[in-house]
């Protein structure tokens, strides 16, 4: 069975050569022509780094106490937040998510999940919402001392049972070093290589990752992931790296791992510029953080903070943006093939070619321009509305769930 493409103006998601012409993608539910009437069609995005968790944060009440720093941005938002939410908020957060993300053209997404007090089939939840809604995804729950024996030992309990059942589509998921101690990370180690899997935490997001490290253990955060052999697996991803030192920058570069910026995320937190000197550029990759589902505006924000920082050129950050189709594809996880793509209705005021697409994509094309969305073969946005299910439907959820989130903050 296959899906026809006809009447697009294709461009091609590695050469960025643009040319009109009729697709055919394999695909596994039925055959069906879509009529492109001369739209932009490419490669659907995906998002490296991402928390469907935070979903319903949106517009929710100030904390009590007003954050000065980013471990109280975490004490008392994040963490207040995250040890409220139960197995209904998570479901609704994920939908929610999986809808702006779908409506962004982002088919897979990479998700890091926090819910101590509610670990246990919470990953499963979001597995079902992401599936419902019809995209691809890797997850993992964080484990964390911070919220005591119990959440941990939950939470290493949800993070083997998933990995048990959706190897290799799963991965480790780490808070950051300092709310982890080191007989958790040699336990996760462990996990992590009877699973042959990678870790995916928060290194070095702000300068109080690396001073504790530095107070408690006389070295700085990837030295001490490098003890246990997170750096080792091609599927870890370090979140950030905001505060890297150079001896830092060369054991990432010189290991397999990869790292996930997002640079808004930075921005709303203080919490400093990343900088990619120095760094295997190959193995960056961009997310959101959980802000929002839009990776074609965390692009931009990273091309025009580090433009602006590091001069960096377009070129570097649209391969930024499209290595996590090579680190899926190297580590074997589903969901991401060629038969993922995009179709932009994109009023171009000038003419668009081979040679100038990239200054459409960052300086003109917006993800309201989104008007069809394939993923693994499946067209789930058609005229900008999802084909699989009731989007207000989904939304009421998230504003129900929200409320009673709230309430209890
Ligand atoms: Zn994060």
């Amino acid at each position: 069975m296959s899906l026809i493409i006809k009447n697009g103006t294709f461009v091609d998601w590695e050469t960025l050569e643009v040319k009109r012409t009729d697709l055919t993608i394999p695909s596994s539910r039925s055959n069906q022509l879509i009529d492109a009437q001369g739209k932009l069609v490419m490669r659907s995005l995906a998002c490296a780094h991402h928390h469907a968790y935070s979903l319903l944060a949106r517009g929710m009440p100030a904390p009590k106490r007003t954050p000065g720093n980013f471990e109280q941005i975490l004490k008392y938002v994040w963490w207040n937040l995250d040890s409220k939410l139960d197995h209904e908020m998570i479901r609704a957060s994920a939908r929610g998510t999986a809808l702006m993300c779908a409506k962004n053209g982002v088919t897979f997404v990479i998700d890091h999940h926090s819910s101590p007090m509610a670990a246990k089939g919470s990953l499963e939840i979001i597995s079902q919402a992401f599936k419902e809604l019809g995209l691809g995804h890797l997850l993992c729950i964080e484990l964390s001392d911070r919220d005591g024996a119990g959440a941990l030992k939950a939470g290493f309990e949800e993070s083997e049972n998933f990995l048990k059942k959706n190897s290799p589509a799963a991965l480790l998921g780490l808070h950051a070093s300092f709310t982890l101690k080191d007989d958790t990370l040699e336990k996760a180690s462990a996990l992590m290589k009877k699973y042959k899997t990678g870790v995916h935490v928060h290194v070095a997001e702000d300068l109080i990752d690396q001073s504790e490290c530095e107070k408690k253990y006389k070295m700085r955060v990837l030295e001490r992931f490098q003890k246990y052999g997170f750096l080792d697996s091609a599927k870890t991803i370090f979140a950030h790296g905001v505060h890297l030192s150079e001896r830092e920058r060369e054991i990432f570069s010189a290991s397999k791992a990869y790292l996930a910026v997002s640079t808004e995320s930075n921005q709303n937190n203080r919490v400093g510029v990343f900088s990619s000197r120095n760094l295997a550029s190959e193995r960056i990759m961009l997310g959101t953080d959980g802000m929002h589902s839009d990776m074609l505006q965390s692009a931009r924000a990273h091309y025009l903070q580090n433009h602006h920082t590091e001069n960096i050129d377009l070129m570097t950050v649209y391969q930024r943006l499209r290595n996590v189709h090579a680190y899926l594809v190297k580590n074997k996880i589903p969901g991401d093939e060629g038969n993922n793509f995009v179709i932009y209705d994109y009023p171009s005021p000038t003419t668009l070619h081979s040679g100038n697409f990239l200054g459409h994509f960052f300086y003109g094309m917006a993800s309201a321009d989104v008007d069809t969305v394939i993923s693994s073969g499946q067209v789930i946005i058609q005229n900008k509305k999802h084909t699989l299910v009731d989007e207000r439907e989904i939304l009421a959820h998230c504003q129900e769930q929200g409320e009673r989130l709230w309430k209890e903050l």
